[in-house]
């Protein structure tokens, strides 16, 4: 799932697992569950979390973020530049936060 954190005024995005409800923090700690009925989980890897029993399929983090940008068209330098006009405007990035 995904869950904002206020943090020094400003409100950052974050992954957590739908199993534990904890932050997922790097790519390599998550995969994406993939299920029949088109539902999407986001778990930690490796842990008891990590239940692939039910499910059609999975990604990883990384990847699964990938084809989720690609859907939305998501371009990387107009991104940069909002994020950047953010910045000046006084909204400091989430980077390095939390
Ligand atoms: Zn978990």
């Amino acid at each position: 799932m995904l869950k904002i954190r206020f943090i020094e005024g400003r409100a950052c995005p974050f992954v957590h697992c739908d199993s534990c409800g904890e932050r997922i923090d790097r790519c390599d700690e998550g995969i994406v569950q993939i299920f029949s009925d088109g539902r999407a989980r986001f778990v930690h890897r490796a842990t008891p979390c990590d239940d692939r029993s039910d499910d059609e399929g999975w990604y990883g983090l990384d990847t699964f973020l990938v084809f989720l940008l690609q859907n939305v068209g998501y371009n990387a330098s107009k991104a940069k530049h909002q994020v950047g006009l953010l910045t000046e405007a006084g909204d400091e990035s989430c980077a390095g936060l939390g």
